[in-house]
Order: structure tokens, then C-alpha cells, then sequence
């Protein structure tokens, strides 16, 4: 049997009990079906996991018992995703496609053409946190994806650090292809190994403004082929290919 992953951002040792959230005691033992006795992995987001034993298995409160604690490399390349915000579902899975994929921090956007209501998404900040807690459990991603609160474009921009690559998957014309990308410009974003940013926009496209904010900051706008995505399938689409020639390609 595959061993469920049970995420604690509390502090864990080997050989010390450690009680579980609710929402995960319910999830591991009361949709999962898993029991005392069974073995399990823990892992706090931040790479750090260890095999533990369920002592206690209830469906709202429960224990484990840590075995010994292993911490995982960060990866040299911090992939971090600015997403204009869509409306739910599409939302939700794109936060799971990017936990899945390994992104380390999720920056969700406010852009002129956003199809959200007054609040802005910020509400939804818990539900789109435990969205992604979900994809690690079940991709086995140790590193959790920071989800931001929802920022303009604008202030977004302003907080990436002007040394940090930053692509967007554009639908403007003079986009490059991803062939002229990976030889003009990955080789060289990857041997800085550190943050990269990749924006996407909304249902609604990047309005003309936002493009120009976008070339301001020395953004480099890839196109994803000539058909138009949606904003799901181009964000997938972008991180996947790029985690893949980070990690499959140029690692
Ligand atoms: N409603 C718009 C499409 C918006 S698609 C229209 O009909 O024109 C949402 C976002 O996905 C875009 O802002 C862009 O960032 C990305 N996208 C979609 N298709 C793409 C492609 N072929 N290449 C690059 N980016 C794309």
C-alpha cells in the first residue's frame, strides 16, 4: 500500500507523540480509512518528513508517533506563479497543478479583467491554503506552496526583485516561442539559480496596460503555440514545460 502523506506545520521529533490537526485526522483516518497501528509520512511543507505510526486514530483528534526526521534539499530554483485570478474551479486547479508541479510560491493577481467579485479572492485565501496542502499530500511534494494574498499587478511587480527573471505566457504579437526561449534565455535563468517568476492572466487576458507593466519590469513573453489556452491549460502548460527543462533537462 502507498504510504499517505499527513501534513503537521508543527515542530516534530523523532520518538515524541505529536497530536494532528482535525482536518487531517479526518482525512487520513476517516476518508482514507487508514487505522492505529498503521504507518504513515509526515511532513511539515518545508521538506522536512519522517515515517511515523498512528497511535491514536480518531476522526477528529489523533496521534502519531515520528520516526527519524529527514530533511530535503530545497530545489536551487524557487519557481514562483503570478496568477491573474479566475473564477472557481479553475482557480483551485491551478493552485493543485502548481503545488504538484513544485511551485514555491503562488501570487494570485488582481487584473483588470478578472472575473471576481468585490472581495477580490482574499476570502479565499483558507480554502485555496488547504487546496494545496491536498496536491503536496497527494504528489508527495514535501515543499508547500506559499499562497499570497491577492495583489494588483502593479504592487506585485514591485516587490520581485529586479535581478529575478520574469516570463509570461503572452498573447501579444513578438511573443518569443518556446524553442527561442529555452535557447535565448533559460540557460541563462538557470545558472543564477534562484527565483523565477512566471506570470499568467486572467479568463479575460492581460489588459493592454498590464502587458506594458509587464515589459517595464524587462518581463520575457513566451507564447504557449497558436492556440488561445485557457488560463488553467497555459499555466499548466508553462510550469510544466519549465520544470521540466529545469529539472529533467538542465539539472
Ligand atoms: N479571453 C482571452 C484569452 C485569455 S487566456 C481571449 O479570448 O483572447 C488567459 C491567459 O492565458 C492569457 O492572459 C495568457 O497569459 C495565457 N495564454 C492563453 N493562451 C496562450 C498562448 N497560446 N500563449 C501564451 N499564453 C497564453
Amino acid at each position: 500500500m502507498a504510504l499517505f502523506f499527513v501534513f503537521s506545520p508543527m515542530e516534530f521529533t523523532e520518538g515524541v507523540p505529536l497530536t494532528l490537526l482535525p482536518e487531517e485526522s479526518h482525512h487520513i483516518f476517516q476518508v482514507l480509512r487508514a487505522g492505529a497501528g498503521d504507518e504513515l509520512i509526515l511532513f511539515d511543507g518545508s521538506g522536512k518528513i519522517a515515517p511515523c505510526q498512528a497511535l491514536k486514530a480518531g476522526p477528529r483528534v489523533s496521534a502519531v508517533l515520528p520516526g527519524k526526521v529527514r530533511e530535503h534539499l530545497p530545489p536551487p530554483i524557487r519557481l514562483h506563479l503570478l496568477q491573474g485570478i479566475v473564477k472557481s474551479p479553475s482557480m483551485e486547479d491551478i493552485l493543485r497543478r502548481g503545488a504538484e508541479l513544485g511551485v514555491a510560491e503562488i501570487h494570485p493577481i488582481l487584473c483588470r479583467h478578472c472575473a471576481i467579485g468585490r472581495r477580490g479572492g482574499s476570502g479565499k485565501l483558507p480554502h485555496w491554503k488547504s487546496i494545496a496542502v491536498a496536491a503536496c499530500k497527494q504528489s508527495k511534494n514535501p515543499f508547500l506552496p506559499s499562497i499570497h494574498s491577492p495583489l494588483h499587478l502593479a504592487t506585485a511587480l514591485e516587490s520581485i526583485p529586479e535581478s529575478a527573471p520574469l516570463i509570461a505566457a503572452s498573447l501579444e504579437p513578438g511573443a518569443l516561442s518556446w524553442g527561442e526561449f529555452c535557447r535565448g534565455h533559460l540557460q541563462n535563468f538557470s545558472k543564477k539559480c534562484g527565483d523565477i517568476f512566471v506570470a499568467v492572466g486572467p479568463e479575460g487576458d492581460f489588459s493592454p496596460d498590464e502587458y506594458a507593466l509587464l515589459r517595464r519590469r524587462n518581463c520575457t513573453p513566451v507564447r504557449l503555440g497558436p492556440r488561445i489556452l485557457t488560463a488553467e491549460t497555459a499555466a499548466l502548460t508553462l510550469l510544466g514545460a519549465l520544470q521540466f527543462e529545469l529539472e529533467c533537462t538542465l539539472a
